[in-house]
């Protein structure tokens, strides 16, 4: 890395000890802006990346709540409100046992140049707790997200910052969480949160749109190639809502889907995912992947290994950090895998990156590949704006454009600064550039 960017970075090693994964996306991102900043040295003055790796405000609060034992448990809740150059703060809430400070900074952090890819007037947060839904009853599940927007509430608003879903976090947390902020503010602000039920100002295919997403990224990469999904064999990872919509969509385009995971471990149909029944298990009974195989002759659980074993053409990264690692990369590409498309966030390992891009395949980084979900929120604030509703049909072909444009941003930005079909590169430039004008534009603030 040039010197000054080297220098942002051990200040942010040094200010942030113990956070590695934020340090991992920072990383990532100020080594792709050594030839951004070689072409236009004006984005390295006045502090501007000394400005932008430190989050403009960061909240940590006590949750407090009591379990249907009648016992009272504290968990941990964050937000952080990392950029607004563009927008108000963007971003979900995850609620999972991994939510630490650092976890949810590298999140924010990603979400800042994710945000402007979508062009869409949207700054870069994120938030979430420590709790960990999975086995707790609704009535739980309630009391924990009213006592979340009791302290939240005062934080957040339609210009002020945007929560939506994200691991953990979904409808009917959005629900609760929406509810519980109405009853303190006394005010129908539809706008606050996204990812709401469709009766009440949600939008229509937000939920299937960070997975849809992912995979008209990864069509819209094989275009450049005069190729297409038609005919592939796709292996995904994950079984929640990026998960299921991945496999829908690739369905669509005349892909066949063969794999599926969670934590217990991942699901091999050869014969093409019962997609059906996977909304059946995950959807509706909120079950494991393993209720998926006792209903489905032909298909296997595998608890040892990865998903990244089955040979495959396209890898699907849709469940969480870090779960694609140098080795798996190795065994993706021997495989004969030629496209990944990210659906999670920062899935892959810098060294799983690394292999990806010196074997020149097609890799379409989270922060581009998975903005269909946050650019679908966008929308989703639009039409609260507005007080109108869209078709099915309006919304998806807007999110087709928008992604399609993400796409075709950074294609010209990796050309811009030299390293043609380089995707990260093209996708960290295309989103700093944005922002860092923007942030100029504002002054030192
Ligand atoms: N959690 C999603 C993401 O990682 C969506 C955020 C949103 O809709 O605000 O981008």
């Amino acid at each position: 890395m040039q010197d000054v960017v080297e220098k942002v970075y051990e200040q942010v090693v040094a200010r942030n000890r113990g956070e590695a994964e934020f340090h991992q996306a920072v990383r990532e991102v100020l080594e792709s802006l050594d030839p951004v900043i070689a072409k236009h040295p004006h984005y390295a003055e006045a502090a501007l990346l000394e400005r932008l790796v430190e989050p403009e405000r960061q909240i940590m609060f006590r949750v407090p709540w009591v379990d249907d034992a009648g016992n009272v448990q504290v968990n941990r809740g964050f937000r952080i409100e990392f950029n607004s150059a563009l927008g108000p703060y963007k971003g979900g809430l995850r609620f999972h046992p991994s939510v630490n400070a650092g976890i949810i900074k590298f999140l924010g952090f990603e979400q800042i140049f994710k945000n402007a890819l979508t062009a869409q007037g949207i700054g870069g947060g994120k938030g979430g707790s420590d709790f960990d839904p999975h086995g707790r009853s609704d009535a739980e599940v309630m009391r924990f997200c009213q006592s979340f927007m009791t302290e939240l509430a005062r934080h957040i608003g339609p210009s002020t910052d945007v929560p939506a879903g994200d691991i953990g976090v979904g409808g009917r947390e959005i629900g609760y969480m929406f509810g519980q902020y109405k009853r303190l503010r006394n005010s129908y602000d539809a706008g606050v949160l996204t990812g709401k039920g469709l009766a009440w100002g949600g939008s229509l295919v937000r939920t299937e749109a960070t997975g849809y997403g992912a995979v008209l990224f990864a069509q819209s990469m094989l275009a450049t190639k005069g190729d297409s999904l038609e005919g592939k064999k796709v292996v995904v990872s994950g079984g929640g809502n990026v998960a299921i919509y991945a496999i829908e969509k690739a369905q669509q385009l005349g892909a066949t889907p063969i794999t599926f995971s969670d934590s217990s471990g991942y699901v091999v149909d050869e014969a093409g995912v019962d997609l059906a029944l996977l909304k059946q298990v995950k959807e509706v009974e909120r079950g494991r992947v393993a209720d998926y195989v006792e209903r489905r002759p032909g298909a296997r659980l595998v608890t040892g290994g990865s998903v990244w074993d089955v040979p495959c053409d396209v890898a699907l990264p849709c469940a969480t950090q870090n779960e694609l690692d140098g080795d798996a990369a190795a065994t993706l590409l021997r495989g004969g895998c030629g496209v990944v498309s990210e659906g999670a966030n920062m899935p892959s390992t810098p060294e799983a990156v690394d292999a990806f891009l010196s074997a020149g395949i097609l890799f379409g980084p989270g922060k581009a590949a998975n903005a269909g979900g946050v650019a679908t929120s966008a929308l989703e604030m639009e039409q609260n704006a507005g007080r109108t509703r869209w078709s099915f049909e309006k919304a998806e072909s807007k999110l087709t454009g928008i992604m399609q444009d993400i796409h075709d941003s950074c294609v010209s930005a990796a050309e811009e600064y030299g390293r043609p079909g380089d995707y990260v590169l093209g996708a960290n430039a295309a989103g700093f550039t944005r922002v860092a004008d923007v942030m100029i534009a504002h002054g030192i603030v």
